[in-house]
């Protein structure tokens, strides 16, 4: 790991401080959905970490399904085009109380078009479980139930979040180096 940590000027969310806000997040999430045994859709890729910790911070039953959303490409600036992709079986929205377990909220247009798919879908009730938030940059007003760490204005790494594909391992949430961006 010392390679790629060198690459960090600053570490904006420690891993200690990670673990306790998700295990508090999974504990509410497992008392409001105490009677509902909801579908967990995590959003790929940034996602990957956290839903997999805040699974197994949940004490209910519930069904866990992936949706492939992209709208970054390589760059650090949002192109604004939502692509969404289900795996091979589809997605079995019907009727289904879901959280959308998301890395980041930023301009708020990923989010929007995922909930919007899934209502097309014939879900009963979709709420929103974001690991970060960047309130500063909304240009879609939505609203997370569930959120972690609110952040400044800024394009941070790890802990699922990439850079040109990289860096997503990193056990906390740091910013790169400027020159890692120059590069
Ligand atoms: P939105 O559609 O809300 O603008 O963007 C959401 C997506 O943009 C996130 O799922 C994430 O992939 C990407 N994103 C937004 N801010 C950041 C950031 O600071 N770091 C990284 N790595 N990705 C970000």
């Amino acid at each position: 790991m010392t390679d790629i940590v060198n690459s960090v000027g600053q570490i904006l969310i420690t891993e200690e401080e990670i673990k306790a806000r998700v295990t508090e997040i999974g504990e509410r999430i497992s008392r409001d959905y105490a009677d509902k045994e909801p579908l967990i859709v995590a959003v790929l890729s940034g996602s990957f970490i956290f839903a997999s910790d805040l699974v197994r911070a949940l004490s209910i039953p519930v069904d866990i399904s992936f949706i492939y959303a992209s709208s970054y490409g390589d760059s650090s600036e949002s192109s604004g085009q939502v692509d969404i992709k289900t795996g091979k079986g589809g997605l079995n929205a019907e009727g289904r109380d879901i959280i959308i377990v998301e890395d980041i909220v930023d301009t708020g247009r990923t989010l929007s078009a995922v909930k919007q798919f899934l209502f097309d879908k014939g879900a009963n009730s979709v709420e929103i479980c974001t690991f970060l938030d960047k309130p500063s940059r909304r240009i879609v007003p939505i609203e997370a139930k569930y959120m972690c760490f609110d952040i400044p204005n800024e394009f941070v790494v790890g802990y699922g979040l990439d850079y040109a594909y990289k860096y997503r391992q990193l056990p906390f949430v740091g910013i790169l180096k400027p020159e890692i961006y120059e590069k």
